[in-house]
């Protein structure tokens, strides 16, 4: 086994500053020096949820970008020294309908998780990026293209892909009207991401200051989701709303935003919803989601952001501040994305 050190969760709002163990390297794993890894939501959910007397031990984070450290004997893609991104899946089956269309997100035995997942050959559970060191399969690796900045491109690797599938899989394009729907860690970048797409992008946000944020990211628009009259102004206007609002809400008035054959797609809350059929009847509405991404489309994100000059707009904090990182997410204080930097685990 090889040492290095990490946050682990002691509860579900403390973690602490610990030594972790990696597996040594398989002949297609790469060692990466973490450097910097961004906070996701997720991160907060599984916090909540863990107890330490009955879970599997927890270090979260599944959006990260660092230097390769060290090659098994079979890697051909990456030298030591390259840079690196790796997000929130690690490993999947290779062989099923979904891996040979390259959804390995969508992988029938379900995709092996960054964090919190159970390792496909050894069954023992991952330990994520809040850490120095993470050893992961070369073909869950992805190279960091050079014009892209190590700490405001960790969050694509959750975040970003997030969003960018279901844009592309939409064919979210020039003439495309699009909304967004809260304006956090994914909608920040949807917005950026549908603006380089060439679409029409408008903000749907109850946060009226939120306004020059909108339009600094690029927003065409922004409608005030609290205010009747700007919403009956585009009501069936939108191609595609990007619904990216984390907590539960009624989805009815998004759909009054989507034009005919239209789609919402449900990217932050991924809970029990209600959806009233007529409001899907009237105007051939669909409703969709997504959630993060198969290798190609990682990639392709990666390149696109690259030639693009997109990152998300991130505060870094030394990973001893974590705590604060969570707390101030917690209360939706950030704009738009924390982001650790790891290098004080030395
Ligand atoms: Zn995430
Ligand atoms: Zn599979």
């Amino acid at each position: 086994m090889r040492t290095t050190t990490g946050w682990q969760a002691t509860g579900p709002t403390a973690l602490r500053r610990t030594s972790l163990e990696r597996r040594d390297l398989r002949p297609d794993d790469i060692a990466v020096r973490v450097d910097h890894c961004g906070v996701c939501h997720t991160d907060l959910h599984a916090l909540r949820a863990y107890d330490r007397h009955t879970n599997a031990p927890l270090v979260p984070g599944h959006e990260f970008t660092g230097v390769v450290a060290e090659i098994g004997p079979e890697v051909t893609t990456f030298s030591v020294g390259d840079r690196v991104a790796v997000g929130n899946i690690v490993d999947s089956c290779g062989v099923c309908a979904m891996c040979e269309a390259g959804q390995e997100n969508f992988c029938h035995t379900f995709p092996t998780l960054t964090y919190g997942g159970t390792d496909r050959q050894d069954g023992s559970t991952t330990l994520g990026g809040y850490s120095r060191e993470y050893v992961v399969r070369e073909s869950f690796a992805y190279p960091l293209p050079s014009g892209l900045d190590p700490a405001a491109a960790a969050p694509l690797m959750c975040a970003g892909v997030t969003v960018w599938e279901p844009l592309r899989a939409l064919g979210v394009g020039p003439g495309s009207r699009i909304a967004v729907a809260g304006l956090g860690g994914l909608g920040h970048l949807a917005v950026k991401m549908a603006v380089a797409l060439g679409a029409t992008t408008t903000v749907v946000s109850r946060t009226r200051d939120k306004r020059d944020d909108a339009r600094k990211l690029g927003a065409h628009d922004l409608v005030d989701s609290t205010d009747s009259r700007q919403i009956a102004a585009v009501r069936d206007t939108f191609d595609v709303v990007v619904d990216t609002i984390s907590a539960p809400h009624d989805l009815a008035p998004y759909l009054k935003l989507v034009a005919m054959d239209g789609t919402l797609s449900l990217l932050g809350y991924l809970g029990p919803v209600t959806v009233e059929a007529t409001d899907l009847l009237i105007g051939r509405k669909k409703l969709g989601s997504a959630g993060g991404g198969g290798r190609p489309a990682t990639a392709e994100m990666l390149r696109f952001c690259a030639d693009n000059g997109i990152a998300a707009d991130i505060e870094v904090l030394p990973s001893s501040q974590v705590d604060t990182a969570l707390d101030r997410l917690r209360r939706n204080d950030v704009r738009y994305r924390f982001v650790l930097d790891m290098s004080d685990l030395d």
